[in-house]
């Protein structure tokens, strides 16, 4: 295959994926195939020789679309949505024509700068103030890390780099119990250790206990522990919990701590003046990551971090050696100095298309469309015999379950499921099994978030 027969199988793919996105609301959201069965289908062996274009392109067809679950299906409601716009797809095209290592100002001029102006736009529209600075990682987990890896060293002054960890003191760092499972994987990774993660009591908001932060602390800095950071949850996964940042940012601010907002789904929502009081003290904060991959329709994978202050993070990521300088320039940015892969994807240039396609009004619009429909949808679960609100709506996601209990939303959600025309999954609320209910597809309307109402109508008989 050639850059002409590239021309031609583009424009079927395209062809393809049109019709592909035109009749997702006739599939199943979920496919279902037996474990194995696509494995069974292939090969054992890649092929000595070449195959040809019309063969490759038809297994695809055979294969692929029936055995994935459509992420960008109107009625995909599970987990936090991946949604991708026309534009982002279109912008993703060209970066892979180019297919450009991003990792110097020298090796990608254009995808540094735009990258610098997208994280500037970004600032703006989520009202948060000049100053900020930040980078484009590949997920939320990866700027996690970043910020866990820089409380770590800033903390230690920056020898567990050099030294390691072993003879240093025991470090901690604090988040409450709703923050999502990346933060642990951060202290895993950064060799802090699951146990020196302090899971801080939350309040009946579900927020951080302000005055259990400052005990916590006070009790580990007694003990000869060494506090490195907190960090704030900003739409919890589980149920959508808030901390209230302004109420804990002061004890961490007054202990010299580093603090970190993890907005992976909720950011989005802050391009709403309306929503950002949910993260009031944000601003004040050293480092947020946010996905536009989530809910403000750029193509998966986008995360970006935001950083009051980019030295430390950079001190702590950045490794230069003799053959990553760059000679004869200056006041340029390497974003690989800002986090843990050296090789970096062009990601800006779909912010880039989507802010420009849909505009800031188009996109608010949508994510405005989300959170009312899911609260009128919410009101009419309640309304279900046997059914009940757990947590009532944050934003576009909230929770019910069966009167009758675990055993009965258990049923309830595989019958849903089964039947393909939504889809849910699930999650542990103060020991109960809830249902989680999410909506943020990019073409998703009203009567789709409604054909919840309608499924559960009918399972329950
Ligand atoms: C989805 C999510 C993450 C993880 O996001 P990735 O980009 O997949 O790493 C982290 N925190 C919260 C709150 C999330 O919703």
């Amino acid at each position: 295959m050639n850059h002409d027969d590239l021309v031609k199988w583009s424009a079927r793919a395209a062809d393809w994926a049109r019709d592909y996105h035109a009749h997702l609301r006739d599939r199943p959201v979920r496919p279902t195939v037996t474990p194995g069965s696509i494995r069974a289908a292939l090969p054992q062996t890649a092929p000595e020789t070449a195959e040809p274009m019309e063969a490759i392109f038809a297994d695809f067809e055979a294969l692929v679309p029936d055995a994935m679950t459509h992420w960008q299906h109107p009625r995909f409601f599970a987990y936090f949505p991946a949604n991708a716009s026309p534009a982002s797809m279109l912008a993703e095209q060209l970066a892979n024509a180019i297919g450009a290592q991003c990792m110097l100002w020298q090796t990608s001029p254009a995808a540094t700068e735009i990258e610098e102006r997208m994280v500037q736009w970004l600032r703006a529209a989520l009202g948060l103030p000049e100053g900020f600075t930040g980078t484009i990682h590949d997920s939320a987990t990866t700027a996690t890390l970043c910020a866990v890896l820089t409380m770590r060293e800033r903390a230690l002054d920056w020898h567990g780099l050099t030294q390691g960890l072993s003879g240093q003191p025991r470090l901690r760092i604090y988040a409450s119990a709703q923050t999502h499972s990346s933060v642990d994987k951060a202290v895993r990774l950064a060799g802090i250790g699951q146990e020196n993660l302090v899971k801080i009591a939350v309040r009946d908001d579900l927020s951080m206990d302000p005055a259990a932060l400052a005990a916590a602390i006070r009790n580990d800095r007694a003990a000869g522990f060494l506090p490195g950071g907190v960090v704030f949850c900003t739409g919890g996964t589980s149920v959508g919990a808030f901390d209230d940042i302004a109420a804990s940012l002061p004890v961490a601010q007054a202990e010299g701590l580093y603090t970190h907002v993890d907005a992976a789904w909720a950011g989005s929502a802050m391009i709403c003046a309306e929503f950002r009081p949910l993260w009031a003290g944000a601003e004040a904060c050293d480092s947020i990551v946010f996905n536009p991959h989530k809910w403000l329709g750029v193509q998966f994978d986008c995360a970006v971090q935001f950083l009051r202050d980019p030295s430390p993070q950079i001190r702590t990521m950045g490794l230069r050696p003799d053959y990553l300088e760059t000679l004869e320039n200056t006041g340029i940015t390497d974003f690989n100095e800002w986090t843990v892969p050296l090789g970096r994807r062009f990601r800006a240039l779909k912010l880039w298309f989507v802010l420009r396609a849909y505009g800031l009004e188009g996109l608010r619009a949508r994510l405005r469309n989300h959170v009312a429909w899911v609260g009128e949808l919410a009101e009419r679960v309640a309304g279900i015999e046997g059914l009940e609100l757990v947590t009532e709506p944050q934003l576009a996601l909230f929770t019910f379950a069966h009167r009758d209990g675990d055993a009965a939303t258990e049923a309830l959600i595989q019958a849903v499921n089964a039947d393909g025309r939504v889809y849910l999954t699930q999650t542990r609320h103060e020991g109960r099994f809830v249902i989680r209910m999410t909506a943020g597809s990019f073409d998703c309307t009203r009567d789709d978030v409604m054909m919840v109402e309608t499924v559960l109508r009918e399972v329950l008989g």
